[in-house]
């Protein structure tokens, strides 16, 4: 039973972190969605909500399952007895952040790799950060969410279309 972990803040998920989890479930047995909960930032959703619409996003695959922890990511995978961590990289600026954290996790636990792997092109430039700014001001972030988040991020903007 090979296991991966895909980590993140997902606030919320996007089509790229779904891009992300439809190609992990074809290297992996089972693949944890598990949201790291984060004191130093300061989400828009709570951590409910998030997982909430992860649930929804992923219902319909069957190897993948959703969890949280506020402790090291390495911790929760190896407890889970999880083989790697899954990140994606989008673009050069992603590569620093992502080169230290997958350094860090190889000290902390040799034994979980850490994989990336590339979005489609029409997610590249896709992040939590972009969409939540734009849904503020009204724009169109519908082709990026699934409905239920698009709904969600509306209903916290005050946007009724
Ligand atoms: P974090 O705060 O851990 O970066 P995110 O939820 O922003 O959490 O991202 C989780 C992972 O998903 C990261 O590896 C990030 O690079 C990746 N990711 C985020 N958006 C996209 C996207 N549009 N395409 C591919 N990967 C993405």
């Amino acid at each position: 039973m090979r296991k991966a972990v895909y980590p993140g803040t997902f606030d919320p998920i996007t089509r790229g972190h779904i891009d992300i989890i439809e190609r992990g479930i074809e290297l992996f047995d089972e693949l944890i969605i598990t949201l790291a909960i984060n004191a130093d930032k300061n989400p828009l959703f709570s951590v409910d909500e998030r997982i909430e619409m992860i649930e929804d996003a992923v219902k319909d695959f069957d190897n993948v399952q959703v969890a949280s922890t506020s402790g090291l990511i390495v911790d929760f995978a190896a407890a889970e007895r999880a083989i790697a961590l899954l990140r994606g990289l989008r673009y050069m600026s992603d590569f620093e952040y992502e080169f230290q954290m997958a350094w860090i996790n190889r000290h902390l636990n040799k034994n979980i790799t850490t994989l990336f792997l590339m979005p489609h092109r029409r997610y590249t430039h896709l992040n939590s950060t972009v969409l939540r700014e734009v849904a503020e001001l009204g724009g169109d972030i519908d082709s990026f969410v699934t409905p239920m988040v698009a709904k969600r991020i509306k209903q916290k903007f005050h946007i009724t279309t």
